[in-house]
């Protein structure tokens, strides 16, 4: 396939809807819908499930004050139920709390679990007053980790320069393809949420990578918009998103995940199972 003809959109290409559930660092100050327990967070992502989502991003609470943690006993009691009852994809962070810069293998510990994929922020950046901090020894020993369990690493890009930094660590073998990538945009320290900003991120990664978009805040429904139509993947949720539309918060994560089905239907192209996704984003469990 060439390059001109991957940017042609195939409405037979499915589409894989992530859900990021809860995230680590919107509290229940801005949104009272915010999952924070593992009951909670299991409940919402059978929800999405449901609703047409084949994949959950999923952090952990403190379920008292809803602080995000790595705890592995926390992470189990969500990836265990969704085991037993469902055949999502499950992708489990490995950022902690985003700025607040856990230890190495804290960060790590949600790899025991060997989920299908694990977030692999591919560099750092500003978040708020601080830096989520992600130097080259932590992608060196998450890459290691992942490729020993056989984690798929979901390859994180808030700005180009990660992208970068990916495909360096792909040529040091460090990372396998066929790479998977979840753009990020919209953030007030990184790349921004527009079409052109999209596309030269696109443009930078392999023709046989997948991808799919995170548009944060009003970012959302645009960067979902050029997702349907250029192949790519959608991620939503509460992590990345508290109103479901301009000053009216959003009461669930299948809300959410509704709208894209709605979206993709009339768009005319179909929603994937999570077999299928396994399948597109080359999983080991098929
Ligand atoms: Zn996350």
């Amino acid at each position: 396939m060439s390059q001109n003809e991957r940017k042609i959109a195939n409405p037979a290409h499915k589409l894989i809807i992530t859900a990021a559930i809860t995230g680590s660092r919107n509290l229940r100050d801005i949104s009272p819908y915010i999952p924070y327990s593992p009951a909670e967070i299991v409940q919402s992502s059978l929800e999405c499930w449901r609703a047409g989502a084949s994949l959950v991003h999923i952090h952990v609470r403190d379920p008292q004050t809803g602080l995000g943690t790595q705890e592995a006993d926390l992470f189990r009691q969500v990836v265990e139920p969704l085991r037993a009852q469902t055949d999502l994809v499950l992708c489990l962070t490995t950022s902690g709390i985003a700025g607040r810069n856990l230890p190495v293998q804290d960060r790590l510990a949600s790899l025991e679990l060997e989920p299908d994929l694990a977030s692999f922020d591919a560099g750092s950046i500003n978040l708020g007053k601080g830096v989520f901090s992600n130097p080259p020894d932590f992608l060196d020993q998450a890459a290691a980790q992942m490729l020993a369990k056989g984690v798929k690493p979901e390859i994180e890009i808030f700005d180009s320069g990660m992208i970068v930094t990916a495909l360096r660590m792909r040529d040091q073998g460090k990372l396998r393809e066929p790479l998977y990538f979840q753009f990020v945009l919209g953030t007030p320290w990184g790349a921004p949420a527009t079409p052109k900003s999209l596309l030269h991120l696109y443009d930078m990664i392999p023709d046989d990578a997948a991808w799919s978009v995170i548009g944060v805040g009003k970012g959302h429904l645009p960067m979902s918009i050029m997702a349907l139509a250029m192949g790519g993947h959608i991620r939503v949720g509460l992590e990345d998103n508290i109103y479901y539309q301009q000053g009216v918060l959003a009461q669930s994560n299948a809300q959410f995940v509704e709208r894209i089905v709605r979206l993709s239907q009339e768009y005319g192209r179909e929603i994937a199972s999570p077999q299928e996704a396994r399948e597109i984003l080359g999983l080991r469990k098929i």
